[in-house]
């Protein structure tokens, strides 16, 4: 794991980065684990797009 052990100056440590913007995930804070990737709650959204991008329809294609 690359961040395994950050300690910040303040003292909080670093425990993930989020797979889509890089964003550091610091001890205690909530996170989704998916498929052995970190993914931040911010960016739920844009990871679920890109999970579900082979299933978007067109209404009236199908
Ligand atoms: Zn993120």
């Amino acid at each position: 794991m690359r961040f395994s052990r950050i300690i910040e100056a303040d003292g909080s440590a670093i425990v993930q980065q989020c797979a889509l913007c890089g964003g550091e995930i610091y001890r205690g804070e909530t996170y989704y684990h998916i498929s052995g990737e970190a993914v931040c709650t911010a960016c739920l959204g844009d990871y679920a797009k890109k999970v579900f991008a082979p299933f978007i329809t067109k209404g009236g294609e199908q």
